[in-house]
């Protein structure tokens, strides 16, 4: 940062701060990950000068012929690494890309199913805080009480819902998802199927979790998630159903205006990252240390939501701890393990408090640690659980072991 500094050492003090706290501390945010110096790069680069409105060879400024090079790049990466033939790569945020499907495909008033808030679906998929809940008539589905998604019930809401729009994907879901008994559904009623795969992307690249682009009609993704991308969001389909719908126009002009190039191409490097066979390697890794400190949280008496996991996240019910999940976050966070606090299924209590969090590990695999090392997190979180005060130090030390053995950025 050394322009900052020179310039905006108030700036710089933050940024390093933060830098800091990144290295010194094991960042279990399911929705976070750390990117490579290259994806970095490209953000920071001259890119974000330019203003391209429009798509590559159709656009509204002149100087446009080497961010086309970049945003085709980008394009072209992602088609091939989850293997659809349509792609726009402009979507600011997971947000942006799920806001421009609806308006792609469903008119305001009309119906349309999303997992509920509380069960794991995401704000965009219709909570009534979000433009989606307020705009659309959303009828939620969600998990059974031991945290699995039902099915059959599924169906049986949308046969009497008759919902224009079906959305799949979850911000906070540790099994497998069955996309293709979600088409089947969607079929049988006459929907759309939508899922948004921003979570489990980079499995998906990886080839950890089945992917989603044969049973949908449109998917969405962030690309910072497991993707181990910039903050971004991307829309994937077929090109008949993109132009039948016109997905680029709902985009631009439609709920967006110029591209972040600089953004852009930083999604091109973290595709190209993603389709080197060493990604593959790096999702399968994420899985097994998700299940190792699964297995090592259970064999210390926590209890899973759902009992496991098969992707890169757990909930954790903290109800036979006693304790809740605003207070567990403050406990970890106070010998630097990061988390955050998320209801449970039928969670007694409110979302700003919560009787769960939810732990994930595409950060830390992307730092190095393998499955002995997961334990050893499992053990730091029982400590502080079990009792701050008393061993605090201890899981301190056993945090700074794992923190210093994986340098972060040097
Ligand atoms: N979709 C899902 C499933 C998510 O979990 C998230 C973010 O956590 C988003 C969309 C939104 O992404 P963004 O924060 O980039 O808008």
């Amino acid at each position: 940062f050394n322009e900052v500094s020179s310039f905006d050492p108030d700036l710089a003090k933050a940024m390093d701060d933060e830098l800091a706290r990144q290295r010194s501390h094991i960042e279990l945010i399911a929705s976070e990950n750390l990117v490579s110096k290259a994806v970095m790069a490209a953000m920071g680069s001259p890119l974000t000068n330019k203003y391209a409105e429009g798509y590559p060879a159709k656009r509204y400024y002149g100087g446009c012929e080497y961010v086309d090079v970049v945003e085709n790049l980008a394009i072209e990466r992602a088609k091939k690494l989850f293997g659809c033939t349509y792609v726009n790569v402009q979507p600011h945020s997971g947000a942006q890309a799920n806001m421009a499907v609806f308006y792609a495909l469903v008119k305001p008033g009309e119906t349309v199913m999303g997992m509920s808030l509380d069960c794991g679906g995401h704000l965009s998929h219709g909570s009534a805080a979000n433009i989606s809940g307020s705009y659309f008539n959303i009828v939620p589905y969600g998990v059974t009480a031991d945290g699995f998604i039902d099915y059959d019930e599924v169906e049986r809401i949308a046969k009497e819902c008759k919902p224009k729009m079906i959305i799949a994907g979850a911000s906070a879901y540790a099994r497998t998802i069955d996309f293709k008994r979600f088409r089947e559904i969607a079929d049988e009623v006459g929907a759309y199927l939508f899922v948004d795969m921003a979570h489990i992307a980079g499995l998906v690249a990886g080839g950890a979790h089945p992917s989603p682009i044969p049973y949908a009609h449109v998917v969405t993704t962030t690309t910072h998630k497991t993707l181990r991308g910039p903050r971004g969001g991307m829309i994937l389909s077929s090109q008949e159903f993109a132009d039948e719908h016109k997905l680029n126009k709902s985009v631009f002009p439609g709920t967006q205006g110029g591209p972040l190039m600089h953004v852009i191409a930083a999604k091109a490097v973290c595709l190209k990252e993603a389709l080197d066979p060493s990604f593959k390697v790096y999702a399968e890794n994420i899985v097994k240390n998700a299940k190792a400190l699964a297995n090592g949280l259970t064999s210390r008496g926590f209890d899973l939501v759902s009992g496991g996991t098969d992707n890169h996240l757990m909930l954790v019910n903290l109800l036979s701890k006693n304790k809740t999940g605003k207070e567990v976050e403050k406990l970890l966070d106070a010998a630097n393990i990061t988390c955050n606090k998320n209801t449970i299924p039928n969670d007694p209590a409110s979302p700003f408090v919560t009787s769960g969090i939810r732990l994930g590990t595409a950060a830390v695999t992307t730092r190095g640690f393998n499955e002995a090392d997961m334990d050893v997190v499992a053990e730091a979180i029982a400590l502080l659980v079990d009792d701050v005060d008393a061993n605090k130090a201890k899981a301190m030390e056993l945090v700074k072991g794992l923190t210093d053995k994986y340098p972060l950025y040097e």
